[in-house]
Parts: C-alpha cells; structure tokens; sequence
C-alpha cells in the first residue's frame, strides 16, 4: 500500500480487558507525541468511534496509569461497528478531527473489525494483541496472559494448601475462552494432577482411572484444571462426573473468575505492551500498515491482519507431554 503520512493517531482499547493494556496505551500516546504527532483516546472501544467519545492526549494524560489493570479509556463489545453504516459513522467522527492512523489494543475479533474497517476506508489500522487468553497466532505473548496466569497460579497455590488440610479434591476452572493456556501453563506451574483443555480430546475414562489410580496410591490431594472451554463444560460439569463416577472423592470445585482480569500487570506484560505501543507507532509512521505486532523469538513481528484474524496460535506439542509426565 503506497502510505501517506500519517500526522494524528487514535488509539483505543477493544473487547476483554487485559492488564497491561495501559501501558500500551501509554506507550502509543507518548511515542506518538515524540515523533510530534498528535494523540487521541477514543473511549470504550469501537463504540466511541461511532458515538464521537474522542479526546486529545497530551503525554501527562497518561501519567501513573503504567501500574493499573483494566484501562482508562474502558472498552466494549459494539454492535453497530458490525454493521457497515456504523463503521461509516465511526469514520466520518476521525475523518473532521484529521485522525489518519488507529491503533487498536484487544483480541481477534476487534481484529475483524479493524481489517474490515481500514478495507473500506483510508486509515491504516495497527492491531497490538491484548486478550489475557493468549489464543492469537503471530506472538509468543500477548498483552495480559502473563498476569492472568501468574493470578491463577497464585489462586491454585492457595487452593492447594486448604485441598492438602482435608484430603480434598479440587476442580479449578480457569479461564481462556475456547483457549486452552491459561489452563495448561497455570496446570503445569502448580503441579496439577489433570489438565483439561479445549485444544486436547478429554478423555474422562483416562481422567476417572488416573483419579481411581492415585486414591488407590493414598495421594488423597488431587488438583484438576479446567479451562472454561473445555469440551465437557467447566468445572461443575467436571465435577458432577467425577462425583457420581468416584463418589467417594471428597470433591470441591473453584471457579476463579474474573480476578484473572484484573490487577496490577507483571513487569513482562509491562515491558511487551511498552514494546509493542512502540512500534505500533513506528509502524504507522514508515508505512508498515494494517499489522498486528507480535514479538517472536524476542523480535518485533508483523502479522498482516487478514492474517491474524485467521490463525490461533498453537500449543507446542512438548507441552502436552511434559503435562503429563511430570504429573504422575
Ligand atoms: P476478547 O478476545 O478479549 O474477547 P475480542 O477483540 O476478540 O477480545 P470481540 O467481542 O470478539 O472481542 O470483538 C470486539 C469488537 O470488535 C466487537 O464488539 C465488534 O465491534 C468488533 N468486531 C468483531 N468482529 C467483527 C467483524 N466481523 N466485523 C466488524 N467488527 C467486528
């Protein structure tokens, strides 16, 4: 795409929160005021291009917010954006301001939105992943994942302590949408006894002999992790099997929830969102459009985004077995 240049950027936070997101919105404001750009916060997501919610920001305007979960300028779901005559409306609203390049922080489907949007007007998009499940390919991280798992983590190793007092066994659900990383990284980090995931079959047989297996061995704490996506349905449903199949288990389930979502993002997502908001603006400025930028191998990586509202990022296979083995 021949480029011309870009002078007033807009950025803006889309779909499921993810801590770290404010330092990436931090991180595109102030590159953005360094190269003597204008900055622009759209508030809540694609909802705010079309409802003109749309303020200027100065490199104070994002001052003390490097430290905080969730993100100033709120985010949401928009139906109107899905609609042609919405993203109009939303064009039109950057268009009299003179925005002329976005940045869009959030997950594949404000991806969709963004490929769809910068196809059908001049504004070139930049996406910068930011969903805590961690399930878009063309990244090894994405913004949020490291502080979702480091809570659960935190969460499961509490649970393990109250599970060890009474011989109990606990189903945690994690969370991940139809991603299974949450669950498997958070499983493997606490020594979980199971792991069920969207991405593996469950196979609830093997899962009833391991549990039998292990009673029959005395190891009476038994920790299994579920992702919210997996096949059979979350921890309650897990758990109604497990009961009626080994009633004996002294069963309990723990669904985290959202305070996977929130609070203070760990250093790394810290320093990718800082990395990432960097480059996204260095990108609008020499052209590189209409990419997602992801780090792999501890590079910067474009992804167009036709590309990356297509692919999920794989599990390396090794983890499985590792999974496995080191469980038993
Ligand atoms: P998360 O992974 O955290 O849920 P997400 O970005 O995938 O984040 P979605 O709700 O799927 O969250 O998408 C966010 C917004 O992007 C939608 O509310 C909608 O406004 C826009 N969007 C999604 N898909 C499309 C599409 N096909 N066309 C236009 N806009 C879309």
């Amino acid at each position: 795409m021949e480029s011309k240049k870009v002078s007033k950027i807009g950025v803006l936070t889309s779909g499921g929160d993810a801590p770290g997101m404010n330092a990436a919105i931090r991180a595109v404001i102030r590159t953005s005021i360094y190269h003597g750009l204008e900055a622009f916060g759209i508030m809540r997501g694609y909802s705010g291009m079309i409802d003109d919610d749309i303020f200027k920001m100065e490199s104070r305007s994002v001052a003390n917010i490097i430290q905080r979960g969730g993100t100033i300028l709120k985010t949401a779901r928009s139906k109107e954006f899905l609609e042609y005559e919405g993203r109009k409306k939303a064009y039109e609203n950057l268009k009299k301001r003179g925005i002329d390049g976005l940045v869009i922080i959030g997950g594949d489907g404000s991806f969709k939105g963004a490929q769809k949007f910068s196809n059908e007007f001049d504004i070139p998009c930049i996406g910068l992943p930011g969903t805590i499940d961690k399930d878009i390919a063309g990244s090894d991280f994405t913004i949020g994942f490291d502080t979702a798992v480091n809570t659960a983590v935190e969460a499961i190793d509490k649970i393990r302590d109250t599970a060890d007092a009474h011989d109990r066994l606990f189903i945690v659900e994690v969370m991940g949408r139809d991603a299974g990383y949450i669950a498997l990284h958070s499983g493997i980090a606490t020594g979980a006894e199971n792991i069920l995931i969207p991405e593996t079959k469950t196979d609830i047989e093997d899962l009833i002999e391991s549990l039998t297996e292990k009673e029959r061995r005395q190891k009476l704490v038994n920790l299994v992790v579920v992702a919210e996506g997996d096949e059979f349905g979350g921890g309650n449903e897990i758990a109604a099997i497990i009961k009626r199949r080994i009633p004996s288990a002294d069963t309990r389930v723990c669904i985290l929830g959202h305070i996977q979502r929130g609070g203070s993002p760990t250093c790394l997502d810290r320093l990718i969102a800082s990395r990432m908001g960097f480059h996204a603006v260095e990108c609008l400025i020499n052209g590189k459009h209409n990419v997602m930028v992801g780090i792999v191998n501890n590079k910067m990586h474009y992804t167009p985004l036709d590309n990356a509202v297509k692919a999920k990022q794989k599990i390396p296979e090794d983890w499985f077995r590792i999974a496995k083995i080191l469980a038993s």
